[in-house]
């Protein structure tokens, strides 16, 4: 089975947005042992769609479209396909209603053009829309007398993943003859750079390559952490999630102190769990992240009944009048301990976390860019460290965020 890719989209052409759902499509695909040999951008142009559909099903089983799906007159996504397909577009009420619902539950009148995400063509099948508007499409289609398809799904990131994982890879492996589930599992993991969790991992990674299901890829994710995702394919769920318990024991077994949680569980969650369990209120004095730790915990929801607050101490005058910082150099371990202890004090918390550090362009206090100084105080111990953030500015920021949050989840495991 081959199935190719082509993402609609003018924007993607001039170099507007960057094609990242050919990128993760192509992972997909050979996560589930599907190849795709020609990944495609096309403008929004009717006939360059249709010739360009065609000329990919002339060698392909199959083709996933993403983009051009919505309500307006560029979008024409639905219309190539048709006319791949040699048939009509057919106004569908079913869609029509749900796109109407929408609208009506966000109290909105509906504009009369996104009726034209109610047209399929004959013959296609609907991947039901649960979060945009525009439903995906699975359109059988014949060429020189084979059976093909043609799977359309929006642009919109979120909204394509969902349908991919939930409508079109179990359409390819029933397709395909293989048996029909996959399930993926994500452990998030902080502490271990990619090479080294690859190394770590190894033992495990050959004698999954030997048999082949489940398969392992690494997803280095910014401050959300670095993925280690293990795909499982079986016949049925109960015997693909078997296989990803015992492949993520064998993994944990090597790897498991960097794991902080779970598929969509957040080091901030982790961490506001851990609090949590053990009856424990947060506070935060932040300097060099101006509040983004903060930020990050209040996404959380849930958030009020363990976390107090943040002081963003970011002038030095504020450390030392405020929270309490003794004269010397505020990029430091004993400036981070004043500054947790500081806080615990003002805002009455059991637990408090205290960042400073560089985050550039010039140093400062003669401690080089991308340094992190975190203190870590649970009742009367105070715990601190010093670390060595990478990048520039942003990247440093976001980076000191997971770390001191997970120097944080390691202090309370250990306590
Ligand atoms: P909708 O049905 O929600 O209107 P659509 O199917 O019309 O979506 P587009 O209009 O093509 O999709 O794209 C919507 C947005 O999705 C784009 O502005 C862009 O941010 C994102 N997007 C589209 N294609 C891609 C792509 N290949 N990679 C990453 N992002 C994309
Ligand atoms: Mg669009």
């Amino acid at each position: 089975m081959r199935c190719d890719v082509v993402a609609v989209g003018t924007e993607l052409l001039l170099g507007q947005i960057t094609d990242t759902n050919s990128q993760w499509l192509g992972e997909q695909l050979a996560a589930v042992g599907i190849n795709s040999l020609l990944q495609v951008k096309v403008g929004d142009n009717h006939a360059r769609v249709v010739a360009l559909l065609a000329r990919v099903l002339a060698d392909a089983d199959a083709v996933i479209v993403c983009g051009g799906l919505g309500p307006t007159h560029d979008d024409l996504t639905r219309e190539a396909i048709a006319a791949v397909m040699g048939v009509e577009l057919q106004h569908n009420e079913q869609v029509a209603d749900v796109i109407r619902e929408m609208f009506a539950s966000r109290g909105r009148r509906m504009p009369e053009n996104n009726l034209r995400q109610a047209q399929v063509p004959t013959g296609a099948t609907i991947i039901s829309q649960t979060r945009g508007t525009a439903p995906g499409l699975i359109c059988p289609v014949r060429i020189d007398g084979v059976e093909k398809v043609i799977y359309a799904v929006p642009g919109v990131p979120h909204e394509m993943k969902d349908m991919v994982e939930r409508a079109v890879l179990p359409d390819l492996l029933a397709r395909s003859g293989e048996a029909g589930v996959i399930i993926s599992r994500t452990l998030r993991t902080w502490g271990e750079s990619e090479s080294g969790l690859n190394e770590r991992l190894d033992p495990v990674i050959d004698r999954l390559e030997a048999v082949g299901n489940p398969t392992l890829a690494f997803l280095a994710s910014g401050w959300e952490g670095l993925k280690v995702r293990l795909t499982a394919k079986a016949a049925t769920e109960a015997a693909a999630r078997e296989l990803l318990g015992t492949w993520e024991g064998e993994a944990r077994a090597l790897i498991d102190e960097t794991v902080f949680g779970v598929d969509d569980e957040t080091m901030e969650s982790v961490v506001l769990q851990l609090l949590r369990d053990r009856g424990l209120s947060l506070g935060l004095a932040e300097s060099v992240t101006g509040g983004l730790v903060a930020g990050r915990i209040t996404n959380v929801p849930g958030a009020s009944d363990v976390f107090r607050g943040s002081i963003v101490s970011y002038a030095s005058s504020v450390k030392f009048d405020l929270l309490g910082v003794p004269a010397g150099p505020v990029v430091s371990e004993t400036a981070a301990a004043a500054m947790a202890r500081g806080v615990q004090r003002l805002l009455h918390c059991d637990v408090a976390l205290a960042l400073t550090g560089v985050a550039g362009p010039a140093e400062q206090d003669g401690m080089p860019v991308g340094t992190l100084c975190v203190a870590v105080a649970i009742g009367p111990e105070v715990h601190t460290r010093t670390l060595r953030m990478p990048g520039q500015r942003e990247q440093m920021r976001q980076m000191s965020v997971i770390s001191a949050l997970d120097l944080l989840r390691r202090t309370l495991l250990a306590s």
